[in-house]
């Protein structure tokens, strides 16, 4: 990248959400000298956290929020992300006035050029939806002049997985595919960090091969050089529309 370096702006249900989905993407733009910063809705606390609840009797919700809290701090920094947590406590997760102010003074703070946040649908977890939902809402308020406040631009919006696997149920149609080859360790390290979700290495190193081999397979068919060597991609949903003189290409060099 050259030039000015995009703000990227994630919105993440759960403490690990962000890591999980784009761990690999936020180190990206961090190696390129993009100021990244996360604002976690909640830690997961009741959600995600089962087993820190199976660990110990008589825990209190304060004390898993403070562990789901440093996991995802130390998670954060690995990336060489700044993080936020909004504190809106999960499962379920709701909104109200308040809150969606408290959001939209995020996007107006941030002025983000590029916000990533969870896809629309996820059946199995509605804490994703209503961030999704909640997200989209504070950009639309943060470029509205009518409160008298700055004016933020809509950022570049894309959405990324839902609940893994569960496309057929979430309707889960990624357009975008990023390479994270070079910052796979990075996501790997990061995630360890939660420990309180112990399976999510092994699951999204499967997942982001996974995703490797969908974004490469074009370019196979194709014969086009280049491109064959995405050994791990993390996939997103382009929500806001391309607006340019000229088609996207994503041919090397274009
Ligand atoms: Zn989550």
């Amino acid at each position: 990248m050259s030039g000015v370096k995009p703000k990227v702006l994630v919105i993440s249900a759960h403490a690990a959400d962000f890591c999980s989905r784009a761990g690999g993407t936020i180190a990206n733009y961090v190696r390129a000298g993009s100021p990244v910063r996360v604002v976690d809705m909640t830690y997961g606390e009741r959600g995600e956290s089962n087993r820190l609840w199976l660990s110990r009797r008589n825990l209190t919700i304060e004390e898993v929020k403070a562990v789901r809290k440093e996991e995802a701090e130390r998670a954060a920094e690995i990336l060489g992300a700044e993080i936020r947590f909004m504190d809106f406590d999960d499962n379920p997760l709701t909104m109200n006035r308040e809150r969606y102010e408290m959001l939209t003074s995020e996007i107006r703070d941030f002025r983000p050029t590029i916000l990533l946040t969870h896809w629309l649908k996820d059946p199995l977890n509605p804490d994703h939806e209503v961030t999704a939902k909640a997200a989209l809402w504070a950009c639309v308020k943060a470029a509205d002049p009518d409160d008298g406040k700055p004016i933020t631009p809509n950022p570049e919006i894309f959405m990324f997985e839902p609940s893994v696997p569960t496309n057929d149920l979430s309707e889960f149609r990624p357009d975008t595919y990023i390479d994270v080859t070079e910052t796979f360790d990075v996501k790997l390290k990061a995630l360890r960090e939660f420990k309180t979700q112990p399976g999510l290495p092994e699951v999204y190193t499967q997942w982001g091969m996974f995703r490797a081999r969908q974004a490469v397979l074009r370019h196979d068919v194709h014969g086009t050089p280049g491109k064959r060597d995405v050994r791990y991609a993390e996939a997103f949903k382009r929500y806001t529309p391309w607006t340019g003189k000229y088609f996207p290409l994503s041919l090397e060099g274009c």
